[in-house]
């Protein structure tokens, strides 16, 4: 029996991590030079050796050219590769390399078999970066148990501080090339992500390049003529750089020296003006934090903490910025540079409810592992497919899976298909990301549904599944509905000419006749209630709503109300002006007042008073609420005049509202529903569904 480890594969550093059976701890196990942390850095030397860690990046200080660090920041891309003593690798390449090299270095310290591993990856590493990373580990003969989030990693190590209150804490993981931020709540017996955000292209080495600029700058100015031609100049300043930020963490000045012979000179930077030179990026981390909050719909206030994570965040600067904007604490007991692989180590030792994985094997019959909790994970990017308007007349990125969802998670579309005698197959091209056009997002993969049988009468309706895995990965799956057979679905290298994606799609219309237009009037309690995650939660489900719906026959129209009722939106089958509407409703107490004196049935009945029947065959209108109304009989009454004037009315109510409530103003009793707030979604998407 091995030693299941946790292992931080960063982009400038790494690390391992174990859970010490005597005291039931997670540990970092150290290098051989006695370090917790490991530089991601490997030389390749003439003779086919390959050296990585310390020696390696001495070698790179050095100005050695055949080293290589930074490499985790081209995971997945088939682009990148470079050549050393006649071999080209990829970046899963020397990630394998690293990754063997890390794992037989700590066989040997522990004197243990390494038997798993869970492997962090940033939280905004996409399918195709996770995906990389696990064949990575493979390549290294290593046994992925789980891919986990850094940050999540980081709370899960925080929390083992076993607090029992439950807490809402921010993660600001500045590494040497990335940022993320998330969200997560650690509870006494699991931890939950909230959200996600970051920015991929900002760490540490940022700033180094930002203290590189400046001394050339000036060496530039003096000399007349750079050295940036020079390469292993250059890899020596940007060394000098790291050295010179460092020192600035502990010391109110530094230098670095530039230049050789007469033409050499010395710079001293002072924390001052280094933080000066780079504010800016400070401020990119922050706008990350914003749009994150606003997203999630926390408030700053909600937050009792804030767990630094990262090499970079040691930087007086950050704590001080942090400070200065925020009123959150910084919480201490936690080391930036540990946090990671401490956490990968619980969750390699604990199974998915969290408790300890091979308990009655151990020695002490209550083992538990301090710290050890249930991790809920959420995704930090949308999936979508690429698929076209309702107008027809481009492709779009039509959301599946929303970002911030919690995984696993699956969500299966039906397509309705029309069979051939042979030669029966489906295509899907899969994207990640949130715009709008595919081509600006991550295209994954062209998924292909095989040899799907033909049927009589040609007409099949094919359920496709996608699902975010537990590790963040993209699975896709298929069944004949009719049949209930299981398709076979492959995936596809994209094809380098996607150029079709930006032009106008064929109109293939449906030979089905096409029912009446169906408009649907969504109104929604903006009362003071709603603040916080119920308002969320309500966007999140109208969201979806509009996507499962098929807009090709229907409109959406929105409807706000507290003490006054307002029209946001008339109806429209334009999904991304919904989209955005959805996106933007915010409670607003001067214009809608603070509690439930009005109720929408007016404003609804006279909207659909002036359409035709070619405009609304079908009138639906959906009431969201989640309390009580201050005159609930009035609203009766107004409903009733709804009801009559052919206006399905479905009520849904969660929180306070009342189910007899919902009852009357609903225009049957199996079109009153009350639910969960987290069950809204669902509710909503079996709204679509039947509507569909
Ligand atoms: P990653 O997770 O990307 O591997 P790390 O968390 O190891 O990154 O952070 C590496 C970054 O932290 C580098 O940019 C490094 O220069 C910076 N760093 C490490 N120690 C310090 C320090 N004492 N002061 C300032 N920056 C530091
Ligand atoms: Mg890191």
């Amino acid at each position: 029996m091995g030693i299941r480890i946790g292992i931080d594969l960063g982009t400038s550093n790494s690390s391992v991590a174990y859970v010490n059976k005597e005291t039931s701890k997670a540990e970092m196990i150290k290098n051989h030079y006695e370090k917790t942390v490991t530089p991601s850095v490997l030389a390749f030397l003439k003779d086919g050796t390959i050296l990585y860690g310390e020696d390696a990046k001495e070698l790179q200080a050095q100005g050695f050219a055949n080293t290589i660090s930074f490499f985790k920041r081209y995971m997945g891309d088939k682009n990148y590769e470079v050549e050393f003593e006649g071999k080209v690798y990829s970046a899963r390449q020397l990630s394998g390399i690293f990754l063997k090299k890390l794992v037989e270095e700590a066989r040997k310290e522990t004197g243990e078999e390494i038997e798993e591993a869970v492997i962090t990856v940033p939280a905004y590493f996409g399918h195709k970066e996770r995906t990389a990373t696990i064949e990575a580990a493979s390549l290294a003969g290593i046994k992925v148990k789980q891919i986990m989030n850094e940050p999540t990693a980081a709370a899960l190590a925080y929390g083992i501080h076993g607090k029992t209150s439950s807490q809402t804490v921010l993660i600001y993981d500045l590494g040497g090339g990335t940022f993320d931020v998330t969200v997560a709540k650690i509870m006494r017996d699991r931890v939950t992500v909230l959200g996600i955000d970051g920015n991929h292209r900002l760490g540490g080495k940022e700033w180094d390049d930002a203290i590189a600029r400046w001394a050339s700058r000036q060496y530039v100015k003096r000399f007349g003529k750079d050295f940036f031609s020079d390469e292993n100049a250059m890899i020596k300043l940007m060394g000098d750089a790291e050295t010179v930020k460092k020192k600035l963490s502990c010391a109110s000045s530094a230098s670095l020296t530039i230049g050789a012979g007469s033409e050499k000179v010395t710079y001293t930077l002072t924390e001052n003006v280094f933080e000066e030179l780079t504010k800016p990026l400070l401020e990119l981390t922050f706008d990350c934090i914003h749009r994150l909050l606003k997203n999630i719909g926390i408030e700053w206030e909600e937050l009792s903490g804030i767990i630094l994570v990262g090499g970079a965040t040691r930087m007086k600067m950050v704590r001080r910025y942090l400070e200065e904007m925020t009123e959150v604490p910084i919480l201490s007991g936690i080391n930036a540079m540990e946090a990671v692989a401490i956490g990968a180590a619980i969750k390699a030792n604990t199974d998915e409810e969290g408790n300890t994985i091979n308990e009655r094997l151990l020695p002490v019959p209550e083992y538990k592992i301090l710290g050890a909790k249930r991790v809920e994970e959420a995704i930090a990017h949308s999936l979508g497919m690429v698929s076209i308007n309702n107008q027809g007349d481009k492709y779009v990125n039509s959301i599946l899976i929303p970002k911030n969802s919690q995984i696993p998670v699956s969500r299966t579309k039906p397509y309705l298909y029309y069979t051939k005698r042979e030669e029966n197959q489906l295509e899907v091209y899969l994207v990640q990301g949130e715009a709008v056009n595919p081509l600006e997002c991550q295209i994954i993969g062209k998924y292909v549904v095989h040899d799907i049988p033909f049927l009589p009468g040609s007409k099949s309706v094919i359920d496709i599944s996608y699902s975010y895995n537990g590790n963040g990965m993209v699975e896709v799956s298929a069944i004949q509905t009719e049949t209930r057979r299981k398709l076979l679905v492959t995936v596809e290298e994209v094809p380098k000419d996607l150029d079709w994606i930006s032009m106008s799609p064929q109109l293939h219309k449906s030979e089905e006749k096409i029912p009446g237009q169906r408009v649907i009037y969504v109104a929604i309690d903006l009362s003071g209630s709603m603040k916080g995650r119920p308002l969320l939660a309500a966007k999140n489900a109208l969201y979806t709503f509009v996507h499962e719906l098929n807009l090709s026959y229907c409109k959406v129209g929105i409807i706000v109300f507290a003490d006054r009722v307002k029209r946001l939106l008339p109806p429209t089958d334009n999904l991304s002006v919904l989209e955005r509407m959805i996106k933007g409703i915010c409670l607003n107490y001067r214009e809608l007042g603070y509690c439930n004196d009005a109720d929408p049935f007016g404003m609804i009945y006279n909207e659909f008073d002036g359409m035709t029947q070619v405009e609304a065959a079908f009138r639906n209108a959906i009431i969201l609420t989640d309390g009580m109304w201050a005159y609930p009989e009035q609203a009766i009454l107004a409903a009733r005049k709804c009801h009559a004037a052919d206006i399905d009315v479905i009520a849904l109510g969660f929180g306070q509202a009342r189910t007899g409530f919902l009852r009357n103003i609903a225009s049957s009793a199996n079109l009153a529903k009350f639910t969960e707030m987290e069950e809204l979604t669902i509710q909503f998407s079996k709204i679509a569904q039947e509507m569909r």
